[in-house]
């Protein structure tokens, strides 16, 4: 074992030592079940918010991993940024930060009101960081050899799902009858039908690894969709879903650009031409990440920079039908 992983009760006395030393505590988590440069970039600057960085890491039995603790251990440990790695049996170390009490709490989103792990921070003095993760940078170039410079690739619009085409204020669409397109969606779509655009659905579904419903219910929510669909008369080329929890850090979880990567591999689809639409600021990221442009539904958010905003979805295709290609 090296000096870097210890227990959570070794980490409370290394805690005292830092706070009489008066250096600065930063602390993280994750599952790092998958490791790229995107992950090593935000534990870097994670550590440049403070002196210390202490990453805390899911245990096998708080997720089902596909790597096992140890392998998931030494690849942080030989990470010059992480100075103390420990093991917490949960999905979120709510119980580790009211005990250690960092100076500076980092993660990669933040749930507002709803996120506990800020109301812990915020009520004994500590500041929370938000540092979303990056595509990995060396992929990001090898996507656009690989897809873009192929002549005979198509463009495409990535449509996010929930609240672009359909209805979904409460949440989860677990079942069919709860699949409702949003009005003009369809028209919308129609209007793509004889351009030169693929339409691929790209959607998270962490409901999933959250045991809330199965990739069964998915596919029967999924398979109400392209029968309406196809009533209107428009036929998808690609519906691709990320069924993670957030904290997997997964490459195919929106603003991650696997399930981008996939599409464009399947259906030959040449990335920097294709657009992607939806009413999230991670599904312009996305995008972005992705090298293509975006249009963000609905109003402006802070810190988005899409290339174009739209009411809806109609205003949106109006939008890509009258661009240029670059
Ligand atoms: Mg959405």
């Amino acid at each position: 074992m090296s000096s870097k992983a210890t227990t959570l009760s070794q980490l409370q006395q290394i805690r005292l030592r830092l706070k009489r030393q008066g250096k600065k505590v930063v602390l993280t988590y994750g599952t790092f079940d998958t490791f790229h440069l995107g992950i090593v970039d935000y534990l870097q600057k994670a550590k440049a918010q403070g002196d210390v960085l202490v990453v805390l890491v899911s245990s096998d039995k708080a997720i089902r991993s596909h790597l096992p603790q140890r392998r998931r251990i030494s690849a942080l440990q030989a990470l010059t940024c992480v100075d103390h790695i420990a093991l917490f049996d949960d999905m979120i170390p709510t119980k580790e930060i009211e005990l250690l009490r960092p100076d500076v709490y980092c993660d990669t989103m933040d749930w507002g009101h709803a996120c506990k792990e800020r109301n812990i921070v915020k009520r004994y003095g500590g500041t929370m960081k938000v540092l979303p993760v990056t595509p990995d940078p060396f992929l990001a170039s090898l996507i656009h050899e690989t897809f873009n410079t192929d002549p005979e690739a198509t463009p495409a619009i990535f449509l996010d799902r929930d609240e672009t085409i359909n209805k979904n204020k409460a949440g989860f669409i677990t079942r069919p009858e709860d699949f409702h397109f949003l009005p003009g969606a369809l028209d919308a779509l129609k209007k793509v039908v004889s351009e030169k655009y693929k339409i691929v659905i790209i959607t998270n579904q962490a409901g999933i690894d959250r045991g809330i419903f199965t990739h069964q219910d998915l596919k029967r929510v999924h398979q109400k969709m392209v029968r309406e669909l196809k009533k209107a008369g428009v036929t998808l080329d690609g519906i691709y879903y990320c069924p993670h929890h957030p904290k997997n850090l997964c490459l195919c979880r929106k603003p991650g650009i696997g399930l981008l990567l996939k599409a464009a591999n399947d259906l030959r689809i040449n990335l920097a031409e294709s657009w992607f639409v939806g009413d999230k600021h991670l599904d312009s990221l996305t995008g972005h990440y992705a090298g293509m442009r975006a249009i963000k539904l609905g109003p402006k958010v802070h810190g988005t920079q899409p290339d174009f905003y739209a009411r809806d979805l109609k205003e949106a295709i109006t939008i890509i039908l009258t661009q240029k290609q670059r």
